[in-house]
């Protein structure tokens, strides 16, 4: 068995968490949404070479699915906090920021 943890990027803790929570997820390409499928399908043999080929989403699936931790470990690592003000309480915007810090503010501070 391999014991090096691949790095979950943002991007896949986030699709990871759209198929099993949607809280704090973001939906991928339909590409990603099979290949989810097909990895949590796959027998033994078939995971092995997923795995191979896709050793972070692996893990991820393998973590929303298993760990009884593991959906909030995706939540940490898909940054589901704003970037700027560090709150958690969103709705964020995809570019990591919550909805206050991303509304635009005039250049002089004063409304
Ligand atoms: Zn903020």
């Amino acid at each position: 068995m391999n014991t090096n943890s691949p790095t979950i990027t943002v991007e896949t803790a986030r699709h990871v968490l759209w198929r099993y929570d949607r809280d704090g997820g973001a939906q991928p390409g339909s590409f990603t949404v099979h290949l989810m499928a097909a990895i949590e399908a796959a027998d033994v043999q078939n995971r092995a070479i997923l795995r191979n080929a896709y050793p972070a989403l692996t893990e991820a699936l393998h973590l929303a699915r298993y760990d009884e931790e593991g959906l909030a470990k995706l939540r940490e690592l898909a940054a589901v906090r704003c970037i700027r003000c560090k709150q958690t309480d969103g709705p964020f915007v995809p570019s990591g920021l919550c909805e206050a810090c991303a509304r635009p503010m005039p250049l002089d501070g004063v409304a």
